[in-house]
Parts: C-alpha cells; structure tokens; sequence
C-alpha cells in the first residue's frame, strides 16, 4: 500500500486559464510560470496509475480570497465524493478574515478530514498572521481536523515558495495546543531535530513531518537520521505532486538504509492511523 500524503490538484478552469487567476498574489507568485505545473484530479488519477499510488491526500492552494478557496474547496469535496481513494483536504484563505473558525466548522462537516497545506507565500508574519494562524491550530483542534502547515528550511538555497517560519513562534503555538494532529511539511524545516530536546519532544507528541521535496533539499540520510530522532511512526510519505513522482523518494528511502517496517510505516501505515484517530 503507498498513500501520497502530499498532492496539489486544481480545478481543470485553473489549470486552462491560469493567466485568469493572477490577480490572486499567492497564485501568481507560484503559478505564474508556465513551467510551474498544475494538475486537475483527472491527472492525479494518471499518475496513481503510473506510480502504483493507492490513495492520495488531495490538497488545494493557499487562495488570499474566500471565493476562489470556496471554488477550490467545492471541487475537492466533489472529487472526493466518488472517489474512495482521494483523501479531501481543504484550503483556508491566506489572509486574516473574520469568522475563520466557523468557515473551518464548515470544513468539518463537509466532510474533509483536514486543512492544508497552509502556506503564507506572500503574507507577512505579523502579529496579525500569527493571531490568525493561532485561531486555525485552535479551531482545527476544535474540529479534530488534521492541519498540514508549510515549513521550509531557514538556511540553504532559495527557490520559489520559500520563505523563513520562526521555528521559536511555531514552536510556542504547537506547545499551546499539543493534542492538535500536526503535519509540518518538507520535514518541518529541520525543526524535528529539536525532537531530541526532552521538552520538545513531549510537546511534539501529536506533530507529524512528510518527506515532501526531500530529493530536492537533502541527501537521501534524511529518511534514516529523521527517522531515527522522531521514530517512523511520525514520517509521512508525501511526493508535492506534481513537483516530483514516487521514483526518487522511494529509491532514497531504500538506499538510506531504513528498515522494511519503517518505510511502510511512512508510506502508508501512519497516513492510515492518523485518519483513524482524526475521524
Ligand atoms: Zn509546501
């Protein structure tokens, strides 16, 4: 069994008229590049097909706009609905608007089983955002929803996407509300490290790393020492789809010398439990 805890698809009027979307300043910045692809739920199944994926988590975009999260939201939903092996997951507009938690009760009872991935592209971290990013770890925790949060690396090579998190911020939130089911995606950043503090690990019982990007960050010895701080009960196989296929992770994994239990604990068996334990 391979689940792909980490895959983006669109609405097919998004993928075919992307220049219609760029006044939306997160998408334009991501998507504004031809070369930046974009696929529908059509093409997810495609690639299924190809990579022998059983399940995906289908994730959307970080819209600014409640519209074009509704229209993302909806589509997902629908896809979902037909389709067993697509695992719904919502967006929530990047910006601070008002009634955010009764928009993520609404997320709840449509039927998705988390939120994610949020992301903040072009946002500023201000007191502001982190007040907002505080009412969605509360409210997802409310809802039991699973939240997949964006973390990138703090040092290292630039790419598009990638911005600096205040681990210290970050880590006060996850300490305030430990019981939320967390996943930080591109291994958090680095930040599991700090697992091996006493105290952060304690506060880190419920928070959750995928692998997503890994062949373009870090030597394959990621899967094997992160798996060896956090345990492999705490690693999520996710591709980013369709940045990159199953092949190179897969491969890593193998050739980083994680046992057979370990890598199907993060290709399948911890997707499965925290679903079941998220309800
Ligand atoms: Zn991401």
């Amino acid at each position: 069994m391979l689940i792909d805890s980490h895959i983006h698809i669109f609405p097919e009027i998004v993928k075919n008229r992307r220049q219609n979307y760029s006044e939306d300043d997160n998408f334009r910045f991501l998507y504004e590049n031809p070369s930046s692809k974009i696929i529908s739920y059509d093409d997810s199944l495609l690639y299924m097909e190809h990579d022998h994926v059983d399940k995906i988590w289908a994730l959307g975009f970080s819209w600014k706009s409640e519209k074009m999260t509704d229209i993302h939201n909806n589509y997902i939903r629908e896809c979902s609905k037909s389709d067993e092996r697509i695992i719904p997951f919502a967006s929530i507009p990047s910006k601070p608007f008002k009634n955010a938690e009764s928009y993520i009760a609404d997320i709840k009872f449509s039927g998705f089983k988390g939120i994610g991935e949020i992301s903040f592209y072009t946002e500023i971290f201000s007191e502001e955002q982190w007040t907002y990013i505080e009412e969605i770890f509360s409210s997802c925790l409310k809802y039991s929803l699973i939240l997949i949060m964006h973390v990138n690396e703090p040092v290292g090579h630039y790419y598009t996407g990638k911005y600096v998190t205040d681990f210290g911020r970050l880590t006060g939130l996850i300490q305030k509300y430990p019981d939320l089911k967390i996943v930080l995606s591109h291994w958090g950043g680095g930040i599991f490290i700090y697992e091996l503090m006493p105290e952060i690990r304690q506060a880190f019982k419920n928070v959750y790393y995928d692998t997503a990007a890994s062949p373009y960050l870090y030597d394959q010895s990621i899967y094997k020492y992160a798996s060896d701080i956090t345990g492999s009960d705490k690693i999520l196989f996710g591709t980013d789809y369709p940045l990159l296929g199953t092949g190179r992770y897969l491969e890593g994994m193998k050739k980083s010398g994680l046992t057979a239990e370990s890598i199907n604990n993060i290709c399948s068996k911890n997707a499965e439990k925290l679903l079941k334990v998220s309800g």
